[in-house]
Formats: C-alpha cells, structure tokens, sequence
C-alpha cells in the first residue's frame, strides 16, 4: 500500500468530519471504497473576513501500490506521497559516565532532555530551585488570591517550569520533526489527542498540570532522580570544564555534564554564570503590556455574522504593525481567548504580567500582549552582557509602584492610553489579586509607549473594532524572550565551560514550549553524541 497526503480540503461549519474520506475519493477520482485508513493529520480554521468561516483539513490515506495520483487537482488541493515515518529520538543504550548526568530546570527543555537521557539508561539528576506541583498550585493560588510571593515557588519557579500556568499553546514556527515526536509524549502523558492535529493546538492549565505529574512518573519509572527545592547556587569550574555543581549553597555534587535548562527568570543564577566564567551576550527582546477585551466583541470582530457558531471556537487574533518613523515593529504575542491575564511576579518587589486559559478557554475575557521590539543598544551602550536583566527589572519595579506596591497591576482604559488622558477608573480585568489604575506611559520606557500607540492605531486599521473603551491595558509584559544568550558551540556545549550544555528559553536559542522541549532533546543528544 502506498501512503498519500492530502492538504487542503474544505468542510463548512455544518459539514462533519465523516465527510472527509468521500471528499478525499472526490478529489482522487475514486470510489471511497479504493482509499483506507483515511486520518486527519491537521485541522485549521479559515476565518478571514467576509467570507464564512470554515475548517481546512490535512488527511492521510492508503491507496493500491500502483494507484495513480491525478495530475489536475481542484485548486488549493496538494496530494503528496510519503516515504518516511517521522523521526523519534534513539533510544538504544550508550557507554554511562562513572558521573551522574545533572539536569538543571523542570520546563519543557529540562524534561525533555531528561527524558532522552534517562530513556537511554544514563544516570539522570533533575533539580528543580522551585517545588512540586502540588505545592506550587497553592502557593501561586495565594499569590493571585492574597498578593502572597513565594520566591522560592510561583508561576515561573517550579515543576513544569514556566508554562505550567499558561495557555499551553503548542505551536511553533519550527519544521523540526521531533516536535511531534513531543505532542505524542504530552499525549500519552493525558493531553488531549487533539494536539496532534489541531493546526493551533493548545492544552490549558488544568490539563497541563496533570500532564506534568504524569511526565514526573515516567521519569521517575526510568529512573532519574528528581529533587525539588534544590536550586544550583554556584557551578565549579576547572581548567574550561565543568566539576560539580552547588545546591542550596551547602551541597556539592560532582557532575562533568550538566543541561542547563534554567529558563529566562534566573536573573541570579545567570549573575552565578558570569563569574563562572559561562560566556554570555546580550540580545534583542520585547516588551510591552497585555491587552484584554471581552471574548465575545473579538468574536464579533473575527467572525461576524457567525459570531456564536457552536462549531466555531472562541476567536483569536494576531496582529502586527511595522513603524517605519520610529523603526520599530509591534505585534501581539501569546494570544489566550477566552483566558486570564496573571501576575507572574519570581522576586518580591516587581510586576510583571502574562496569559494562561483553561483547556475549554470558556472565560469572558480574550487576551493578548502587545510589544515592541528592544534592541541591545536600548540597554546595553556598552555591551555589558547582562543589562537587558537590570532594564526589564527596572520597568517591572516602575509598575509594582505604580499597582500599589501590592502585587496589582498598574491598569489603564485603552483609548484613555491612546489619548494620553490620566484617569481614575478603569474597566473590569481578570487580573488577580487586582489593578489600579495608573499612566502606564510611567511603566514604560518612551519609545515603546510611542510604538504601542502607533501599532494600537494600526491594528485598528487592521482590525477595525480593536480600539475600544471595553479594552482594558495591564503593565508590564517583558519576558517575550531571554535579553540573555549563553554562547554555545555546534556541538552544543558552552562556549567557554566544557560539559554545559546550555538549552531551552534561558539559553537565548529557544522560546516557547515546544521550541523549549525540542531544544532540551538536541541539548541530550548532543552531549550522548559527545560521551560516544
Ligand atoms: C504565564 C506564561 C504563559 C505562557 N504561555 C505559553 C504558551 O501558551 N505557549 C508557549 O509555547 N509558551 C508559553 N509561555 C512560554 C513558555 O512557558 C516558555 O517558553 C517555556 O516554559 C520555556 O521552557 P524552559 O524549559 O526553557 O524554561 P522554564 O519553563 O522557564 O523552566 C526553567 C525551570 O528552571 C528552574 N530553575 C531556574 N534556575 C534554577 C537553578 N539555579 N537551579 C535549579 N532550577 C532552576 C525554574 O524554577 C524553572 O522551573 C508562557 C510563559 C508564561 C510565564
């Protein structure tokens, strides 16, 4: 049997899945009876304006061995052969070092390469600075309850790492074919089948934590050793290559290999790398604020007429506008329909904001960051590595004030932004513990308030309805990306300390769950290439 692709084929939203082999026979002019094993590979939704919206499909199918494929095609149809299975990681065993293998950080990257290692019988030691799940879900409840920090456990310190409390949406720009490979981990980790073939696949926060228990089993089951509170507090370093590793300050253990997964929170832990002599640069990142509109006017605005379809999801939106005056570019990043904006504060003392939904994003609210591209020469005049931690810092600081010093945020009406007009009310957010209104020009450095106002205008333009006073904007959003890059070489180790294998969002090469899982999995196969 030969194994076809099919892209591109049409259902309306009153048409079901079913219908997809009969359309497939269609388009390969044969009987339904001649295909097998037809399967959805991808599922999207067109929603362009003023047409009506409608699903777009990707399927699989096996036809005879000598089965003809149809040179004229409807159009926007594609019919493809397949030839390979997709790659997996291998999983064969390898020479073990006398040392055990440290991992250090429990997101996505730190899993993952967790995972590969221990799937191939190395000696594993994950260590975590922040706590266990169970614990971290209470400990950020009080925080968004009760303004209560604890900087040792919260949204961006603890097991599953910083997008446990998130949206959980998977997708990624990347065409690297382990990203499948992950989805299908996640899957038989308990979440949803869908995320093998949604076109934008998402898991949400209640699905995601329990998926994350489950990847803590497995890792367990294969025998990496995984320690909570246990934070690397300083690396030892001999002759270029890397000795043992510190916890907690008082505990040494000796490692001459360490994937250093930590994220782009670490602010100290990076400060750690520095002295140890970790090369490291500066780079490019954004910042901005989150935007929050009520779901329903976003599915107006994306939908029209269709708007409350039941086979339509809440709607989404990405926008971006370039201003070529100020040569700057403004986008939206890290859209949650139907979700919360939350305060996702690691050290006391500073605000900083995010998104996350829950798996069916039934909230009433949508929403969306919206930043502006920084530059290394924004902070960094004299190429000091680690200024774009400081600049960050210094805006999250600005809007911990201007919330009240309490861990609300700083809040301001849309158009009253737009208008610069300073008011003392704005409209209702999801935001937790809660806002307070304030200029948010004062949270902000001057050229990404001026960039914000010209991109808000223009994703009007785009998305006429955008502006509106029942859009509320939250301060500040500034972890985009890592303003930190730890230099690697190509086979993956630190440039400057032998045995580190810098990955994940906090390496500076990586961003995103995905992104972040594949990169720990190239991080473990680099060093398994490395000890061969
Ligand atoms: C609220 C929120 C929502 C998000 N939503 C999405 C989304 O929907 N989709 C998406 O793709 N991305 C999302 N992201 C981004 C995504 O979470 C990150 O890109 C991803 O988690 C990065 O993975 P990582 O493993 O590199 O680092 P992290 O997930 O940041 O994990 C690093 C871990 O290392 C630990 N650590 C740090 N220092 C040390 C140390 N010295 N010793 C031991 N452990 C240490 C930290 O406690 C942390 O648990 C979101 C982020 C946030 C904060």
């Amino acid at each position: 049997m030969k194994l076809l692709r099919i892209a591109g084929i049409k259902l309306a939203l009153d048409e079901n899945e079913e219908q997809l082999s009969q359309k497939a026979a269609a388009i390969l002019v044969v009987s339904p009876s001649n295909i097998a094993n037809c399967r959805i590979i991808k599922k999207a939704i067109d929603a362009r304006r003023n047409k009506p919206p409608h699903f777009v499909y990707v399927v699989q199918l096996t036809v005879a061995d000598d089965f003809p494929v149809p040179r004229d095609l409807p159009e926007g149809i594609q019919v493809r052969e397949l030839e390979d299975q997709l790659p997996e990681p291998l999983f064969t065993g390898i020479f073990k070092p006398a040392l055990p293998v440290v991992v250090a950080g429990s997101g996505p990257a730190g899993l993952f390469a967790a995972y590969v290692l221990a799937a191939r019988g190395l000696p594993v030691v994950l260590l975590e600075r922040g706590t266990a799940i169970e614990k971290r879900t209470k400990d950020v409840q009080a925080f968004w309850g009760k303004g209560i920090l604890n900087p040792a456990s919260n949204v961006l310190f603890g097991e599953g790492g910083a997008g446990t409390f998130s949206d959980g949406k998977l997708t990624s720009r990347s065409k690297n074919p382990y990203s499948f490979w992950v989805k299908k981990i996640l899957v038989e980790m308990g979440a949803p089948q869908a995320i093998l073939t949604d076109a934008k696949p998402h898991v949400g926060t209640d699905q995601l934590t329990k998926v994350v228990i489950n990847l803590r089993n497995k890792l367990a089951s294969m025998g990496c050793a995984i320690r909570f509170e246990a934070q690397i507090t300083d690396f030892i370093v001999r002759q270029g290559r890397l000795a043992a590793v510190i916890v907690n300050e008082k505990e040494e253990i000796k490692t001459e290999q360490l994937v250093l997964a930590i994220g782009q929170s670490a602010d100290d832990t990076y400060r750690k790398l520095q002295v140890s002599g970790v090369k490291m640069e500066a780079k490019p990142f954004a910042m901005g604020l989150r935007v929050e509109h009520p779901q329903e006017l976003i599915n107006s605005l994306q939908y029209g007429k269709w708007s409350g379809h039941p086979h339509l999801p809440p709607a989404e939106y990405f926008v971006t506008a370039a201003i070529p005056a100020l040569n700057r570019s403004v986008y939206t990043f890290c859209m949650c329909p139907g979700g919360e904006v939350i305060g996702c504060s690691a050290f006391p003392g500073y605000v900083l904001t995010n998104g996350m939904s829950k798996s069916l994003r039934n909230g009433k609210f949508a929403n969306s960051a919206i930043v502006v591209n920084v530059r290394v020469d924004d902070f960094a005049l004299r190429g000091e590595l680690l200024a774009g931690l400081e600049f960050r810092a210094r805006w999250e600081k600005k809007a911990f004030e201007a919330g009240g010093s309490n861990y609300c945020a700083p809040v301001q009406r849309l158009t009253d932004f737009l208008e610069k007009k300073a008011a003392d009310s704005a409209g209702p957010t999801s935001f937790r513990p809660g806002t307070k209104p304030a200029a948010l020009d004062d949270v902000l450095p001057l050229f990404v308030a001026g960039a914000l106002r010209a991109g808000i205008y223009e994703f009007n333009r785009k998305m006429p309805g955008f502006v509106t006073a029942e859009a509320q904007l939250i301060g500040v959003e500034t972890r985009t990306s890592s303003p930190v890059r730890i230099c690697r070489k190509g086979d993956g180790q630190s440039e400057t300390v032998r045995g580190l294998y810098p990955c994940g969002e906090g390496s500076g090469y990586a961003g995103g769950i995905i992104s972040s899982a594949m990169d720990g999995i190239k991080a473990a196969e680099n060093l398994i290439a490395n000890l061969a």
